[in-house]
């Protein structure tokens, strides 16, 4: 017997999003969470206590200011963003990268990234209605630049998204490769700066000399995953057209007041990063005992892992079973074929990661 709505379903739903999987975020409850790339630290007691006293005078009655003035100036002041560039607020840096899709999408209009990439690049394309094209990076995850390059000038991709440093393998691209495919690039090259706090380069200082270039921040990784706060940076005649594709409320009130007071104690969340880069180095040479893995140098907070052949699944629900949820990238094949990823934790977590994998190998 045919379900009705199940066939109305299959005529009205585009066959690109019926071909997608939502976005996957498995349950961590009871679990060490090592698979988000969050900061594990939380505030402290006395902080905690003023930021509560500054949320008093959150009005949620009221529609929060659709430009954010007060935080963006706060950004403006803390990350030290050029005068002449324009900022535009995202829920998440997420929401900012489907601002983009959404302005350029069209027929045949392509999304090119370099794989294994940040996985939403993909998601956003297809359901943006664009032509999505993943060129693989080189065997040691650095960038394929003649493949690179070939793809451009096959496709003439409208957008560009680069990851730097690049999720899930953690390294940062080479500078000059990276200038050299904005310097081919027909159309947009989005420079993803989510891991910033950690790898400390950027190519903000190259905006004025890149008239298709676009600089991709968060406060998620280094440590306000909760509130969704993404910015991108740019020429004002780029994001002036973005603009007009943001609804007009999408940073509410209490991520504005709250990231405002965040970034007033920017010292404490640098402190926390410092902590995480140190203690990423201690995972690695860890990590690195054991002959059996193959294990890549990160400038972000989580490091990624080869497990032997056959094996990456396995470990995983082991470590699982222990209590420590990472992330199984076995499944997306290719150059991640038996890769884990692991997030840096507090120093308590990554000791226990390792003994639960211990255990497991
Ligand atoms: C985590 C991540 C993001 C998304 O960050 P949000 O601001 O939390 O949406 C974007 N790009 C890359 C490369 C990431 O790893």
């Amino acid at each position: 017997m045919k379900n009705p709505i199940v066939e109305r379903v299959a005529q009205l739903i585009r066959p690109e999003i019926r071909a997608l999987s939502a976005y996957h975020v498995p349950d961590a409850a009871g679990l060490v969470k090592l698979d988000a790339m969050e900061n594990p630290y939380p505030w402290p007691p006395a902080l905690v206590t003023a930021w509560l006293e500054h949320l008093r005078h959150a009005a949620l009655n009221r529609y929060p200011d659709p430009a954010a003035h007060a935080l963006q100036a706060r950004l403006r002041a803390t990350m030290d963003l050029p005068h002449d560039s324009a900022l535009l607020l995202g829920n998440g840096s997420d929401e900012l990268i489907q601002l983009i899709a959404l302005a350029v999408a069209g027929a045949e209009r392509v999304v090119l990234t370099p794989e294994p990439g940040f996985a939403m690049y993909r998601l956003i394309a297809a359901a943006c209605g664009m032509r999505y094209l993943g060129v693989p990076l080189a065997a040691d995850f650095s960038l394929d630049v003649p493949a690179m390059l070939a793809a451009i000038e096959q496709y003439r991709p409208a957008v560009i998204f680069l990851a730097y440093p690049n999720n899930p393998t953690g390294n940062l691209f080479d500078e000059h490769a990276l200038q050299t495919l904005i310097e081919a690039a027909p159309g947009l090259v989005v420079v993803d700066e989510a891991y910033h706090v950690f790898a400390r380069k950027s190519f903000i200082d190259k905006l004025a000399r890149h008239p298709n270039l676009l600089i991709l921040r968060t406060l998620s990784k280094m440590g306000l995953a909760g509130l969704r706060l993404g910015l991108l940076i740019g020429d004002p005649a780029w994001l002036t057209q973005l603009d007009k594709v943001r609804l007009p409320y999408n940073i509410n009130v209490l991520t504005q007041l709250s990231a405002d007071f965040a970034l007033a104690h920017q010292q404490v969340f640098d402190e926390q990063a410092r902590r995480i880069c140190t203690d990423r180095e201690k995972l690695f040479a860890d990590l690195c005992g054991h002959g059996e893995l193959r294990v890549y140098p990160s400038q972000a907070n989580f490091i990624l892992f080869r497990a032997p052949a056959g094996r990456a699944t396995t470990i995983f629900e082991a470590l699982k079973d222990a209590g420590i949820l990472i992330k199984n990238l076995h499944a997306q094949g290719g150059l991640l074929q038996d890769c884990l990823r692991v997030t840096v934790g507090t120093p308590a977590e990554n000791q226990a990661f390792l003994s639960a994998l211990k255990n497991a190998l």
